[in-house]
């Protein structure tokens, strides 16, 4: 699913597209993408928003409108934005929303496996709604060693659970904290309290590039993930372990390992990613 450099990558590239449009039409075709809520009703009330701001936290696009509401968009596992003139871009059967802008173009969002949502919040929602969910940026200077250490303190998880709390560091998801782990030298099951201050201090290095890494690359386009022209990410070809199982180790040229850790697949290097210390 996307994490924090597909999603950066989508909000980079949709930014210029959005900013001072207004959303003149808006179609919902389907109601789990804003469950509770009614789809007319919701897109009634995104009709005549102005845009005046395109972030991110985490994992969420947060587009923000002129009136101080926002509209909180998290595309889970399949979810899409693609932008085109009015009429370029083709219904495929999973297109669950569009949005027509003033300039003539349209956004429309696409999810083949509909885990994702959009919420449309009020001026003082946001923040209340994103502070228990999301932990510090990693790519801002306030996720530190510092920070890094009092989140992974009393903590007996694996560091791969720990990492993909989303409390613990926004936007991290199951390939960069594999590419992060691998890039610090740590095995993945190691309890996240055991870490001392010198590997703590080689994570929060690692975290940073290989979101940077993902980033540059525009991106991994594994599955469902294109940018909002249309265009794909090519991070997946320079993965140093994610997916790699029995290829060598672009460190030491050990075979790459797979096992299971916080349920999810995960890479690691036997050689340079050691459990026991
Ligand atoms: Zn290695």
């Amino acid at each position: 699913m996307p994490e924090l450099p597909e999603v950066e990558t989508i909000r980079r590239k949709l930014e210029p597209y959005l900013l001072g449009r207004r959303l003149d039409r808006v179609e919902i075709a389907d109601p789990r993408l804003v469950r509770p809520f009614e789809p007319h009703a919701v897109a009634a009330e995104l009709e005549g928003e102005r845009v005046s701001a395109l972030e991110r936290r985490g994992k969420y696009l947060v587009v923000r409108f002129e009136s101080g509401r926002a509209l909180l968009v998290h595309l889970r596992m399949t979810g899409s934005l693609r932008h085109a003139a009015r009429g370029a871009l083709h219904d495929d059967g999973y297109r669950r929303a569009v949005v027509n802008l003033d300039d003539g173009s349209d956004v429309a969002y696409r999810d083949v496996r509909r885990f994702g949502t959009w919420l449309l919040l009020e001026p003082d929602e946001l923040e209340p709604y994103l502070a228990p969910k999301v932990g510090v940026e990693p790519l801002e200077r306030s996720f530190n060693a510092r920070w890094l250490a009092q989140r992974l303190q009393g903590r007996r998880a694996p560091l791969k659970a720990a990492l993909l709390d989303q409390r613990t560091v926004a936007g991290l998801g199951n390939i960069y904290v594999d590419e992060a782990l691998w890039r610090a030298q740590i095995h993945p099951l190691r309890p996240a309290e055991s870490l001392d201050a010198d590997e703590i201090a080689r994570l929060t290095r690692a975290v940073k590039e290989a979101l940077k890494a993902g980033i540059r690359r525009q991106g991994a386009s594994l599955r469902d993930y294109a940018t909002p022209d249309g265009g794909r990410g090519s991070m997946q070809d320079r993965f140093r372990v994610y997916g790699r199982a029995g290829e060598p180790c672009r460190r030491c040229g050990t075979p790459i390992d797979k096992i299971r850790a916080a349920g999810r697949g995960t890479w690691y290097c036997p050689t340079c990613q050691r459990l026991a210390t």
